[in-house]
């Protein structure tokens, strides 16, 4: 499944002059095995023009390697597709300040410039279960009042968030949402991975539990 390319551009227009730049496509098959929720690509994921080809991507295979899966099997998406960036002052071998740009999460405005974006491949793509990783995705899908913290690991049933009129307003059926952290969250604090993990180890059981005939469960 990719998005119309009429589609990419209104998201690009919506965004204005924002600080962000480039636009990634999401990518993956129709009815893959999983859909993946992220925040937005970072520099390297712009060069590439591939959603999670950076650090946190590699960490995000690996997690499919738990599961058992590969990045053909999914399809991965984020909630913005262009890199929010912010210029910052480095020093250069030379000893010189140069500036440049860093990555940067997005914020509430740039999110809903490119809602209609992620709400299209909402619609479109056919996942048994959309895993949200990190804050941004779930929030933006299941709601402000959600915290990573307190339902990572946790299979929602609910309606998702899709933007109408300009306001968010809840879908009329219901999606199985699967919240864990975002794989570059483990770059700042290690411990998270051992929730990570556990948090796949579910995932894979309700995978397979789903995948088993009714008579069988
Ligand atoms: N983080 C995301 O959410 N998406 C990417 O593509 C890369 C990093």
């Amino acid at each position: 499944m990719q998005i119309p390319d009429s589609l990419a551009e209104l998201g690009r227009k919506r965004m204005g002059d924002r600080p962000v730049e480039g636009f990634v496509y999401g990518g993956g098959p129709d009815r893959p095995a999983l859909m993946l929720v992220g925040e937005a690509p970072g520099e390297t994921e712009i060069h590439e023009g591939r959603p999670f080809t950076g650090r946190a991507g590699k960490e995000l295979m690996k997690f499919l390697d738990r599961l058992g899966l590969t990045r053909g099997d999914v399809y991965i998406t984020s909630a913005v597709r262009s890199r929010p960036y912010r210029w910052g002052e480095k020093k250069n071998r030379d000893g010189n300040i140069v500036r440049r740009k860093y990555n940067r999460p997005p914020v509430a405005s740039e999110i809903l410039a490119h809602a209609p974006v992620l709400d299209y491949e909402i619609k479109h793509v056919q996942a048994p279960v959309i895993v949200t990783l990190g804050n941004v995705g779930l929030k933006r899908l299941a709601g402000p009042d959600k915290k990573i913290t307190s339902c990572h690991g946790e299979l929602l049933e609910q309606p998702v968030l899709k933007l109408e009129d300009e306001k968010f307003v809840w879908t009329d059926r219901t999606y199985r949402l699967f919240p864990t952290f975002h794989p570059a969250s483990i770059f700042y604090n290690r411990s998270l991975l051992e929730k990570i993990h556990s948090d796949l180890d579910k995932l894979a059981e309700s995978l397979t539990e789903n995948k088993k005939r009714p008579e069988e469960k």
